[in-house]
């Protein structure tokens, strides 16, 4: 799904600066580094003076170089094997693991229990997992979403082992609308975007903003022992998303609500997962305001869909679809 991966540029390690709140200590080994979460939380420490082992398929590859150039130890491993995942986890303070639906479907189930494990095997102080609720259970057995019950079954597995761990869960990141969800514009030259979530609140996140939060839960990690932890920078109607495009892009831009089974059938590998997955947040999620308000009060600079659409104007406008 949408990474806001590092680009292959002479990326320096930038000095902590006053206002940064203290970076959580000790070495971290972060899995997925060179993808959206994993990125986004490597960028966060080593911007701020932390000690990263960043685990990659491909050490070679751009993003695990401009890693290295930011002061990662970029580490070779992966996920199916899981001797590689022990050997990196050795010497390493705690753990911030994430496994990928989009690329290997179930399969992710396997790499989080690979994940789980080798932190039991290398004794690992302390695992942060990217896992999700499962929507089977939310919905008491109305809607299964496959990448939620991945990710809910590797939970349980880690509940069910004797790990150290904390689990994070993450909404849907603003980023999609520059991949996934772009604005396109119609014959009549409106910009629109649509998807099944009826005028229902779809909780969202900035890429950017996963680090610090998941840095913050870090800090305080022997008070979260056993926590599921939702994170979100913001929820808005799907209307309301489409104001904020508006207001930060200085023109009209429409939602539409694409009702669920028109959407399973939109051309694209994914369209029956996503259709399943807006049809329970639509359904099941009414809020997650108060994980909201605990994000801002763990890092206040969290941004609002409202910020991060201005910020970023420039991508936005370059994503259209025409
Ligand atoms: P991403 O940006 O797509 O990057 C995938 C990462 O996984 C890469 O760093 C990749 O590393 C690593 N990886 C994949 N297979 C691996 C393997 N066999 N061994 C080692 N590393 C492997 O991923 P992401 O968005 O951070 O995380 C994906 C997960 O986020 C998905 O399961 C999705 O369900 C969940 N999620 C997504 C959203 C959303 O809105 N998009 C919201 C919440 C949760 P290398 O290629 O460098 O080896």
């Amino acid at each position: 799904m949408a990474s806001d991966r590092i680009v292959h540029n002479k990326t320096r390690r930038e000095p902590a600066t006053a206002a940064a709140p203290p970076v959580t200590e000790g070495r971290v080994l972060v899995l997925g580094a060179t993808g959206a979460q994993g990125g986004s939380l490597a960028r966060y420490l080593l911007g701020h003076g932390g000690s990263v082992r960043a685990l990659t398929r491909r050490p070679d590859a751009p993003v695990a170089l401009a890693l290295s150039a930011a002061g990662a130890e970029v580490w070779p491993g992966d996920l199916d094997d899981v001797a590689s995942l022990e050997h990196a986890m050795a010497g390493c303070d705690w753990v911030f693991g994430v496994t990928n639906f989009w690329e290997h479907g179930p399969r992710e189930v396997d790499h989080g229990k690979n994940i789980v494990d080798a932190a039991r095997r290398a004794k690992a102080p302390h695992l942060l997992l990217s896992t999700l609720e499962s929507a089977e259970q939310t919905s008491r057995g109305a809607i299964a979403v496959a990448h939620t019950e991945t990710k809910a079954a590797v939970e349980a597995y880690a509940r069910a082992s004797r790990v150290v761990a904390t689990y994070v869960h993450l909404p849907f990141y603003f980023e999609n609308f520059l991949v996934h969800f772009r604005l396109q514009r119609g014959d009549d030259g409106a910009l629109s975007f649509g998807f099944p979530q009826g005028d229902a609140p779809l909780a969202g996140i900035a890429v950017r903003d996963i680090g610090p939060a998941i840095a913050a839960i870090a800090r305080e990690r022997g008070r979260h022992v056993g926590e599921a932890i939702e994170i979100a920078g913001d929820e808005l109607r799907g209307d309301e998303y489409a104001a904020e495009f508006s207001a930060a892009l200085g023109c009209n831009v429409r939602y539409e609500h694409v009702p669920v089974d028109a959407y399973r059938r939109l051309p694209f590998q994914g369209a029956e997962e996503l259709a399943t997955m807006f049809d329970y947040t639509r359904r099941f999620v009414p809020t997650r305001a108060g994980e909201i308000a605990a994000a801002r009060r763990r890092y206040p600079e969290t941004q609002t869909f409202a910020s991060w659409a201005r910020a970023n104007r420039d991508l936005i406008e370059r994503s259209i679809l025409s």
